[in-house]
């Protein structure tokens, strides 16, 4: 009779942890929080230029899915656990440098339309739900506090339109 021996082996918890720690991609790391301040010089700066090109950030933004028709709603977020769990995270996402905040005017104004003066919808923009109610969040508090206008563009109405003509 044969006689096989087993070898077991009991891996080492801990280092294999650390181990997974270590891989994690530097640039899918959501854990840093980004002060407003830095954002606001980002937008501004001209490697923000460079990237966007002018446009608004989701401009470009294409959501990859399955099949010819995108999903109704967007993603519920991008993020998970501090680390992005995608790989086509939601315009705000993607770039860590953007942060939804009341007094990052020049950020918020590109989610507000330029013909109706209302927030565009996620469908539209491909922002992530969570991303969404920070900015509606971040919008309201901007028109509260003044850092933005409520503008509506001026409409010119033919009002013999609406008068009754008496001949
Ligand atoms: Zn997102």
């Amino acid at each position: 009779m044969k006689v096989v021996s087993r070898f077991y082996c009991t891996p080492n918890d801990e280092n294999i942890e650390e181990e997974q720690k270590k891989a994690i991609d530097p640039s899918k790391d959501r854990t840093k929080v980004i002060p407003v301040e830095t954002s606001i010089r980002y937008l501004q700066s001209k490697a923000y230029e460079e990237t966007y090109g002018g446009k608004p950030v989701w401009t470009l933004y294409r959501r990859n899915h399955k099949g010819g028709f995108a999903p109704r709603k967007t993603r519920k977020s991008c993020v998970r656990g501090g680390i992005i769990s995608t790989g086509n995270p939601c315009p705000i996402c993607r770039d860590e440098y953007l942060v939804l905040d009341h007094r990052n005017t020049k950020l918020l104004q590109q989610f507000i339309s330029e013909y109706t003066g209302q927030i565009l919808d996620a469908f539209h923009t491909g922002i992530c739900q969570r991303k969404q109610k920070e900015l509606l969040v971040a919008i309201e508090k901007a028109w509260d506090q003044g850092n933005l206008t409520y503008d509506v563009p001026f409409r010119e109405y033919d009002y013999s339109l609406y008068n009754k003509t008496t001949n």
